[in-house]
């Protein structure tokens, strides 16, 4: 009987799951069929860029799914019953039933994180939210304050990009935490360095607590007056697997075993954002491409070997090697991590460090086939 595949999430995870599976399982009973809520591949890295200054003709973040040699449905994945086996597709009067699936439906802005937020405030973690973002720029005059909350790696790409590409504007980086928290000085030194160099403002200890039309409060008791603000203080991940049978973490993140299926469910996989996986280099996978990609081809060479009646193969080895942070166009601070997390001390910047970070963002979207 022919089994079938059903990836849910067509992002860099889920993307590289199916398209290597269905290379790889071409010829077998096999049908797969992918779920997403667009018809297209967004390269999600590059948000920041589009909403800060537009992407050049010629270099669009996004690609069409059709023709990827499964069958795509469109649509919004709104529940997955664990015990039936079937996945609940908005609008669709039937329901997906599987005998895989794949769970890779990556992660959002937490727009309910605090109050006001969801009503004033804008965000890069998807295509949708940079577009609204791009439009408000356009409207700002020189001398309008940006706030960006969120001194991760997003927020940090967030302010020098917008810094960079208008210097007419006041940037503001504001954190509950210190700037370049978990990197090592050097690499801290030079993110100070290019704030400053930037003109981008950084206020560090400050939690924001809401948000206003105007302005930000945080639980110091301080009030920044800012024409816009942009959200990096975090991601949340997708509801469904939360409000099904499988289990998740506190998160809402599926947790998967070593060969990345449920530990509830093992016909069900989960990849990227919205899984958790232990690391082999310490701790669990960090959101990011470098932990979404390998996941994902982890999960297509495990399905062909086991539906063509082979044993599954050793553990997945997701590593987390490193930040590479872009600090705009032309800068950047590369980051290796040694077991743990731990930065080790020396660091490559620069236009160097620009170069690598260009050419592992290509290949991110490459590497998914996109
Ligand atoms: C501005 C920005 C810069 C970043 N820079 C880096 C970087 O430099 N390096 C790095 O490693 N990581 C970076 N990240 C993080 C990286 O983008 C994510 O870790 C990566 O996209 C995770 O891949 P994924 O496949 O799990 O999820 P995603 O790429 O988010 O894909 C999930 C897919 O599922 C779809 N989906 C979600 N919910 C539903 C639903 N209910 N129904 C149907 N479809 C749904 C989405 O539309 C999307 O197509 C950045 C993120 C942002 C926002």
């Amino acid at each position: 009987m022919t089994h079938h595949i059903v990836v849910l999430g067509a992002g860099y995870a889920g993307l590289t799951a199916a398209r290597r599976a269905a290379r790889l399982l071409r010829g077998s009973d096999v049908r797969l069929t992918l779920v997403n809520r667009s018809e297209r591949f967004v390269e999600r890295v590059r948000l920041h860029q589009l909403a800060a200054r537009g992407i050049p003709p010629g270099q669009s973040l996004f690609r069409a799914l059709a023709g990827s040699g499964v069958d795509l449905v469109v649509g919004e994945v709104a529940e997955v019953d664990a015990e039936a086996r079937a996945v609940t597709v908005a609008g669709r009067a039937d329901r997906l039933t599987y005998d895989t699936l794949v769970y890779a439906l990556g992660s959002a802005a937490d727009l309910d994180a605090v109050p006001g937020l969801r009503e004033h405030g804008f965000a890069v973690a998807d295509a949708e939210g940079a577009g609204r973002l791009r439009a408000r720029l356009d409207e700002l005059p020189g001398g309008a304050v940006v706030a960006v909350v969120g001194a991760g790696p997003t927020g940090v790409e967030v302010a020098a990009e917008l810094a960079e590409a208008r210097p007419d504007l006041s940037v503001e980086l504001v954190t509950r935490s210190e700037l370049g928290g978990g990197l090592s000085p050097g690499a801290r030194r030079h993110l100070r360095r290019t704030f400053a160099r930037l003109g981008v403002g950084v206020r560090e200890h400050q939690r924001v607590t809401a948000v206003e039309r105007d302005g930000v409060v945080t639980a110091e008791g301080a009030r920044l007056a800012c024409t816009a603000l942009v959200w990096a203080g975090g991601f949340r991940v997708p509801s469904p697997a939360a409000r099904s049978a499988l289990r998740t973490d506190e998160r809402g993140r599926l947790v998967v075993d070593g060969r990345l299926r449920s530990v509830s469910h093992p016909e069900v996989y989960g990849v990227g954002d919205s899984a958790s996986a232990a690391t082999v280099t310490g701790g669990e996978t960090r959101m990011s491409c470098q932990a979404a990609l390998p996941m994902g081809r982890y999960v297509a060479v495990d399905l062909a070997r086991t539906l063509r009646g082979r044993r599954s193969g050793r553990p997945a080895r997701i590593r987390d090697l490193g930040l590479d942070v872009a600090l705009g166009r032309r800068n950047a601070v590369v980051q290796l991590f040694r077991g743990g997390g731990r930065p080790v001390g020396a660091v490559l910047t620069g236009r160097p460090a620009a170069w690598i970070k260009h050419r592992v963002v290509r290949a991110a979207a490459w590497l998914a086939g996109a």
